[in-house]
């Protein structure tokens, strides 16, 4: 049982510091996914729960965005929703936090103005494009329950998290909705006709078997992006205790990816995905920069390559 608590906040919207996005929105602190690796562990400094990561959320209130003040600065900005939480966690169907935070970005989004046809102005490449982009990132398919709203932003991208389809291993590494209920609603979401990309991430090495994402979710997809299993300290502990009780198999590579910094393995990824990339016909690269959007979807984004 997730406790559960209030807690206030002056404002939803944050820098961000993560590439390819200028705010970070949380309707929660904390998240009841509980993934084993979660990097987002450091968030529990902020609250007042002092139980197991997974085991406590804390319900954002916030005051209502003002749009005098948010729409020049969110002006050609990019938006991130879930950064350091699931926005779609279980608690969302009850407190609609993340719905009513959609929703006040939905009011800002609508184009203003002395001009009545401004919108289409836009459209039409006549007015500069004055909107943010939205992105949600999400394990859960309750955000097909919001269809209805994001269907009405101008640029939004839905990013559905799988870095297995191995439903017994995502049981040891989540407590997030099924595979075949992310899969789903990944499906339902790209029917809608909204941009829609898988993150592999983060790749469990020896574990994620990326081949077998890739091949689920391509045909829903218009990106693919995959990323590394980074040990932060927060959550270092708890990933080789699983793999010395569970894995112990794969304790002599943990060891020499996260003690000896050995890139060999992260070099040999690259170059398979390369390799799926040639043998799928998909576009490949290692930055977001690089993707060109004429060309054939889904573009695979390896972020895990060794610079
Ligand atoms: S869904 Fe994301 S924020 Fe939530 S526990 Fe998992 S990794 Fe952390």
């Amino acid at each position: 049982m997730t406790q559960t608590s209030v807690k206030s906040v002056k404002s939803i919207l944050s820098r961000s510091q993560l590439p390819g996005s200028d705010w970070a929105a949380n309707p929660y602190l904390g998240c009841s996914h509980a993934c084993l690796y979660c990097y987002a562990r450091f968030m529990q400094r902020f609250s007042e729960h002092s139980g197991p990561w997974g085991s406590f959320i804390e319900v954002k209130d916030w005051p209502e965005l003002d749009p005098i003040k948010e729409r020049p600065r969110l002006a050609g900005k990019s938006i991130l929703i879930g950064s350091v939480t699931d926005p779609y966690l279980p608690e969302e169907a009850e407190f609609k936090r993340t719905r009513t935070l959609l929703q006040q970005l939905l009011a800002l989004s609508q184009p203003t103005g002395l001009l009545s046809n401004a919108g289409l102005l836009q459209n039409e490449g006549l007015l500069p494009d004055e909107g943010f982009s939205l992105t949600l990132i999400t394990k859960s398919d309750l955000i097909t329950r919001d269809l209805d709203l994001l269907k009405q932003f101008p640029q939004v991208r839905v990013v559905f998290s799988i870095n297995t389809v191995d439903e017994a291993l995502k049981a040891q590494l989540d407590a997030a909705p099924s595979i075949a209920r992310r899969l789903s609603a990944l499906k339902t979401c790209h029917d809608a006709g909204l941009k829609t990309a898988c993150f592999i991430a983060p790749i469990m090495p020896g574990l994620t078997d990326v081949a077998a994402v890739i091949h689920a979710v391509r045909p829903y997809c218009h990106e693919i992006w995959l990323d590394s299993l980074n040990l932060h300290p927060s959550c270092k502990e708890p990933v080789l205790r699983y793999i010395a009780s569970q894995q112990p198999h794969l304790k002599p590579l943990y060891h020499a990816i996260y003690e000896a910094h050995d890139l060999n393995f992260w070099r040999e990824l690259d170059r398979y995905l390369r390799q799926i990339a040639v043998a799928c016909n998909l576009p490949y690269c290692t930055d977001f920069a690089e993707i060109k959007p004429s060309e054939a979807k889904p573009a695979l984004v390896n972020f895990s390559a060794p610079s």
